[in-house]
């Protein structure tokens, strides 16, 4: 048996990134930029007004307000796309609109709400002569000539993935085209003879093929051009028939034919046209799976088709075509983010999970309070789809674990999550614990002084038994309490305290959406019996047993040397720990912990 992690390394090494493309602007969406972009203009090609008003000079409405208008002569008028006819010399000012041009002289403007002329207007009154009511400074509502693209600078790197907005930057630097990396075609090819087409009658023993369907939906997706080559018999001359049309596409993916007792056709053929391994892969739905490199036809533009041959049954061809066959077509269209966006979410049912593989389970997210939460969808039989189409993500209970239980954290693959969310954050949090005498806040102080010096932003938390000082009696925060209020608020310029009445001491899932998503740390002291990754401080005086069992830590910092297989760390050095925390939470949590973890590939 293969993990996960190693199935994707072996299959992504025979996967290349394909070559570029010259294209219309509007079909390169969600494609990878080939070419570095410079601009030869200036955008905007002019200083010019954000609003529209009076152009004039600054110096002139000095003192100006509601009750003191400086009156000005206008001059002129100038529209967005023409050119100023005249100049504002001192003492005047001409009408301007949004975008237009702004006139040699003038190096503000004033809009038309600051000034007198709707009360002009409405007295039909002399628009000769305007009253300005504001003092203006220089470069007021004025828009700088190549303050958003200057000439000569690169303005979109090479390997961008272009979303509407650079389509919209290549279309203001006036490129209609773009060189992009191609779209990978891919052949698909269900097989089985219990196979019928869509718009086939059923006989008792026939089901439509709905593997074709799914996984040429997911290429498209993905951002590939699917090729379905149609229902393989489980005979020889079928499947090679078939294979055969397949060859000149940039990948071929089968599905079905890969469990025991029929997989001698599916391995035979493939044989004949390259090399093709079975592997047994470490997780649930989805074990068996087929991988291989078939040469290519005569002519074709490369030598080589990597074959992924999918599991069957329908649940188990999607999932396994999430883990792999996805993030092969994202290599190959040049993306660096080949994890699927995940989540932590608290999971609401209990999953069993005794066979010791990496369990997905299908699961519907919601977010309440902050905080996401994750329901199984039913049934999870690999060949129940309709459990797939009720499910957002897919919660992944690790194969160390005998299952989860309700209420803990898992993390969750989101399904239909935009691809390039594949750099959102996740709250690291980590929490010290120990027993008393062992040194733990003076770790938590070490640390905290330590990430800052990172350059890090942290958040302390902190299980008081013994009630809130900041509840001082006597305060008005506390004669409000008194008073019944259920939280008081207390702002000041530099700070935000809250005190909250409780019935029930809250646990981290809780606290977690109150401390807010603007930390890279969370660092807590104490939290011993929940689930968060913990460290615990071990001092030999106080014994040689630990406050929590090992398998619950991620670490022991201790003056001593422990018999467990969990990492050890120096009482002392603060910077181990810190690097330890670094390493193992903060910077794992910059791309979203996923299967494969975080991985880029060059
Ligand atoms: P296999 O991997 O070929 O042994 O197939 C496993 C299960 O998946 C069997 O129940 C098949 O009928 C079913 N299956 C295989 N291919 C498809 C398909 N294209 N559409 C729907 N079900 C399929
Ligand atoms: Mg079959």
């Amino acid at each position: 048996m293969i993990s996960v992690e190693e199935a994707f390394e072996k299959i992504l090494s025979h996967v290349e990134v394909l070559e570029p493309e010259r294209k219309p602007i509007l079909n390169c969406l969600g494609q990878v930029l080939a070419e570095d972009v410079y601009s030869t203009i200036d955008i905007p090609p002019l200083d010019n007004s954000a609003m529209d008003g009076y152009a004039l000079r600054a110096e002139d409405t000095r003192g100006a307000g509601e009750t003191s208008p400086r009156y000005l002569a206008v001059v002129g008028e100038v529209a967005a796309g023409s050119m100023p006819t005249k100049e504002v010399r001192p003492g005047t000012a001409i009408r301007i609109m949004t975008g237009a041009p702004l006139p040699e002289g003038a190096d503000a403007v004033v809009r038309f709400e600051d000034t007198d002329e709707v009360n002009r207007k409405s007295a039909r009154g002399d628009l000769s002569q305007i009253g300005i009511l504001c003092q203006a400074k220089k470069e007021l509502n004025v828009r700088g000539r190549g303050e958003d693209i200057a000439k000569g600078n690169l303005i979109l790197k090479k390997g961008k993935v272009l979303r509407p907005q650079e389509i919209g930057v290549l279309a203001s630097l006036g490129r209609s085209t773009a060189l992009v990396i191609r779209r990978p075609i891919v052949a698909i090819l269900a097989t089985g003879d219990e196979l019928v087409g869509v718009d086939q009658p059923l006989a008792p023993s026939k089901i439509h093929d709905s593997n074709n369907y799914t996984i040429a939906a997911e290429v498209s997706r993905y951002g590939g051009i699917p090729k379905i080559l149609g229902i393989g018999r489980d005979s020889v001359q079928s499947l090679t028939e078939k294979i055969d049309e397949g060859l000149d596409a940039d990948m071929l993916i089968t599905s079905g034919g890969v469990s025991k007792g029929d997989y001698d056709i599916v391995k035979d053929v493939l044989a004949e046209h390259g090399e093709v391994g079975f592997w047994t892969v470490c997780m649930k739905p989805g074990k068996p799976l087929a991988f291989g490199v078939m040469k290519k036809v005569e002519g074709g533009r490369k030598g080589k088709v990597p074959h992924l041959g999918l599991p069957g049954n329908p649940v188990s061809s999607m999932i396994t075509f999430e883990q792999f066959a996805r993030p092969a077509i994202l290599k190959m269209l040049g993306k660096k983010i080949l994890a699927k966006p995940a989540i932590r979410a608290i999971i609401e049912d209990d999953v069993v999970d005794t066979d010791g593989r990496r369990l997905f389970a299908r699961v519907n997210v919601t977010k309440r309070g902050g905080q996401y939460y994750a329901s199984v969808t039913g049934p999870q039989g690999s060949g129940i789809l309709t459990s797939m189409a009720r499910a957002n993500g897919l919660a992944v209970i690790p194969e160390s674990s005998k299952g989860v239980k309700a209420g803990d954290m898992v993390e969750v693959q989101m399904l239909d999550w935009g691809e390039e969310q594949g750099e959102v954050k996740t709250l690291p949090i980590v929490s010290i614990v120990g027993k008393s005498q062992s040194g733990k806040t003076m770790l938590m102080e070490q640390l905290i002084a330590e990430f800052k010096r990172r350059g890090y932003k942290v958040a302390a938390l902190k299980h008081s038994h013994g009630g809130m000082e900041i509840d001082h009696p006597g305060k008005d925060s506390w004669r409000f309490a008194q008073a019944g209020s259920d939280a008081v608020f207390v702002s000041s310029p530099d700070k935000l305290a809250f005190i909250k009445n409780l019935n029930h001491d809250l646990n981290i899932e809780e606290i977690m959406p109150i401390v807010g998503p603007e930390f890279d740390l969370i660092l807590a002291e104490g939290f011993r019996k929940s689930k968060i990754p913990k460290i615990e401080v071990h001092r030999k005086e106080l014994g040689d047993d630990l406050l929590c069992s090992p398998e619950e830590l991620s670490a022991i910092v201790t003056d001593g040397s422990l018999d467990t297989d969990r990492a050890q760390l120096p009482w002392g050095d603060t910077v181990a720990v810190a690097d330890f925390i670094e390493k193992n939470f903060v910077l794992k949590a910059r791309t979203v912990p996923s299967t494969p973890r975080g991985k880029k590939v060059k």
